[in-house]
């Protein structure tokens, strides 16, 4: 692999060759990020360069700091596979990947060290400005990608982003008693849940049955909003964080 300048100044260069190329207009509107779930980061990133692998990112993150463009930003890199958002399906076309080295569940979910997050926060800043990324569409894996996968997990600091400029968030709303809906409920409350999750952007059916398919976006949703507790149970603490997201998008104020 012949080596490139990188996009993002501070970022050493390790070519991977999977990539191709974007389709639509070729500009990335969304940034995805990831956990690579891997004991190693050495192992994670030598993975993401082989050609066997069929994956890669165009930012890996390590746990120090540095950080690796391992695709140009132009190109199309392998790292969201089946995913959704908006109604939109080809998510890597759209968007920008970062895998952050973190072992993950498999590895009982480690904190992401202080200088690694000022890192993720100093690139998404720099790719968004580039590309002016909405901040509502800097998503987790998990996001895009519910049920399938958990990354990078409901330790990632989302609102320590936010603080820096990085990200949609609200304070979620605090866990409290009251009526809360899941799995196998149906009704009109579980249309209006369902309505709210697929403006968000989730890939969320509206049928009205509280679905796997709902309690996998509803415990996505918690993951990235409502960290305190990933239960895929609609509660008011997770409806009411919901619908103060949505109120906080710049087309609803
Ligand atoms: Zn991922």
């Amino acid at each position: 692999m012949s080596a490139f300048t990188a996009d993002f100044s501070a970022a050493l260069v390790q070519p991977s060759p999977n990539h191709g190329e974007r389709a639509g207009d070729g500009k990335p509107d969304m940034i995805i990020l990831h956990y690579t779930g891997m004991p190693s980061a050495e192992g994670a990133l030598s993975w993401l360069c082989r050609d066997e692998s069929q994956v890669s990112s165009h930012y890996f993150v390590n746990e120090d700091g540095t950080v690796v463009q391992l695709v140009p930003e132009a190109r199309r890199a392998w790292h969201a596979g089946k995913s959704v958002w908006k109604g939109e399906r080809d998510i890597n076309s759209s968007s920008i990947g970062i895998e952050i080295a973190n072992a993950g569940h498999p590895g009982g979910l480690p904190d992401f060290p202080d200088r690694q997050i000022e890192a993720v926060i100093g690139l998404c800043l720099d790719c968004g400005q580039r590309w002016a990324i909405a901040p509502e569409r800097v998503l987790a894996h998990s996001d895009v990608a519910p049920i399938r996968k958990v990354d990078p997990g409901e330790k990632f600091p989302w609102g320590r982003l936010h603080r820096a400029g990085v990200g949609h968030w609200v304070e979620p709303t605090p866990i409290a008693g009251g009526r809360f809906f899941q799995r196998g409920d149906a009704g009109q409350p579980v249309e209006a849940l369902q309505s709210m999750l697929s403006i968000y952007g989730y890939g969320t059916e509206i049928t009205g049955e509280f679905s796997p398919e709902t309690e996998g976006d509803v415990a996505a949703f918690q993951r990235h909003f409502r960290q305190e507790r990933v239960d895929g149970i609609a509660d008011f603490s997770t409806i009411d964080t919901l619908h103060r997201l949505l109120t906080a998008l710049p087309q609803y104020s």
